[in-house]
């Protein structure tokens, strides 16, 4: 089975674990087990040397019933349509979990491009905009940066869709630049929502922020941001990988230097402050079994496995990436103890700025830093308080509880607007 079907068959077996506890109605479980609207496109783009290459690219709009549909788009060249089914899911069970008015939806292009030039990425993004353009729009579905797209594809997009409209129109994306009407605060959302999450657990389980030891897979924006947050905090990182290898460091990693060190060199390899293991799937098994009071996995999904997870010594999982822990995983990380605050959760300090970037479009009004961070900090607070609640009162995990709120959430509203016609 491919790797974005077991993905997927995670998040639809989650929601159907979800509706079951909740004895949902029979015809909302399914229409919450299913995808809304899938959009296969295909088409070509003129390389640098004159040759034209071929890319698949997807949008996948899983659920509206909340409003617009909001998810990132992904280049990779594992993207399949599976796999982006998936992620939608993920990004509407995330915003009915922290309470915005948005569905789930994702997009992606098979591409690898660490080997396409900047030209090259222009051309795709803007091919790919066109041929997804019957879907997209600021009231209809709002795309976002996700693994190796960032504030400059959102920049053609949104420069793409505006040409095609003939005005411009901000709020088609988030993500943006400041100067194209981006948010403060977004940039590092992801990074210092999973921090909130982080410092709310560690202090429910009474363990002191100070003596954290931390490891993080990934160093993008996501495990680049935690990172810094964390070791703002007071925490110890103390191992570090990307795709280019891994450093440990039980002394602690000094992670400005190692952030400015990735900026110039695109990946922590050759950073002189630990102990360096160069290749990737080697530094992942030793951070995966390397002792630590928090993990988090902030690279790609199904990374921690029922073939894997036994090792790990963290005793916490704060989820940066989408899917990092599959379900058998996650059986044998609650038999050994292991607390695993959810994606859904953890990560959608992005999403929540997205939604701030969107209502500050639309206002055409510019919020302060501050305003930002509290808002982020108010929402994810608020949404751990009541998962973690809710999982001590049903004797479930954090996992459990997240999806049978969130899924309880969406039912509800469906069952309100009932089935159309
Ligand atoms: P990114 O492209 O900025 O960074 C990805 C990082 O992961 C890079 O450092 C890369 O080298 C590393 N990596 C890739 N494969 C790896 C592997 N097998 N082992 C170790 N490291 C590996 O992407 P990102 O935006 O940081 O996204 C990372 C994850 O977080 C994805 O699952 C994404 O869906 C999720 N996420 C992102 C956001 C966001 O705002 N960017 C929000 C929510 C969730």
């Amino acid at each position: 089975m491919s790797q974005g079907q077991k993905f997927l068959d995670d998040v639809t077996g989650r929601i159907d674990d979800a509706a079951k506890k909740l004895n949902l109605d029979r015809g909302i479980h399914k229409t919450l087990q299913t995808p809304r609207r899938s959009l296969i496109v295909t088409f070509p783009v003129k390389m640098d040397n004159g040759e034209v290459e071929i890319f698949t690219g997807y949008r996948v709009q899983y659920n509206y019933v909340k409003g617009p549909s909001k998810g990132g788009i992904r280049y990779h060249p594992d993207v399949s349509l599976e796999e982006v089914t998936a992620l939608a899911g993920l990004m509407a069970l995330k915003c009915a979990v922290v309470d915005i008015p948005f569905g789930g939806a994702k997009g992606g292009v098979a591409c690898d491009p660490k080997r396409m030039s900047m030209d090259e990425l222009e051309r795709l993004t803007r091919r790919y905009t066109y041929m997804i353009l019957p879907l997209i729009g600021p009231e209809q579905d709002i795309p976002a940066p996700d693994v190796n797209t960032d504030y400059q594809t959102m920049s053609w997009i949104m420069d793409t869709y505006s040409m095609l409209r003939g005005y411009t129109v901000p709020g088609v994306v988030t993500g943006k630049p400041l100067q194209l009407g981006g948010s403060k605060g977004r940039a590092t959302a992801t990074g210092r929502g999973l921090a909130y999450v982080a410092e709310e657990i560690l202090q429910r389980l009474n363990m002191s922020i100070k003596d954290t030891t931390v490891t993080v897979q990934g160093f993008g924006n996501v495990g680049m941001n935690v990172a810094r947050f964390l070791h703002e905090d007071g925490c110890r990182i103390v191992g570090v990988t990307d795709m280019s290898g891994g450093i440990f460091n039980p002394g602690g990693i000094d992670v400005p230097n190692l952030v400015l060190h990735t900026e110039k060199t695109k990946g922590i390899r050759g950073f002189a402050g630990g102990e360096i293991v160069a290749d990737m799937a080697e530094a992942n098994r030793r951070l995966l079994s390397m002792k630590s009071d928090v993990m988090v996995p902030a690279a790609l999904e199904n990374q921690i496995t029922e073939l894997n997870a036994s090792e790990v010594r963290a005793k916490i999982i704060v989820e940066g990436a989408n899917g990092p822990v599959t379900r058998g995983g996650d059986d044998i990380l609650r038999k050994k103890g292991v607390q695993v605050v959810p994606d859904i959760l953890a990560n959608s300090g992005g999403v929540i700025v997205s939604y701030f970037e969107w209502v500050q479009d639309i206002q055409a009004y510019l919020w302060s830093e501050g305003e930002v961070n509290s808002r982020l900090k108010g929402l994810m607070t608020g949404a751990f308080g009541q998962i973690y609640d809710f999982a001590e009162e049903r004797k479930v995990t954090l996992r459990e509880a997240a999806y049978m709120l969130a899924v309880e959430k969406m039912a509800e509203i469906t069952k309100l607007r009932g089935i159309f016609p």
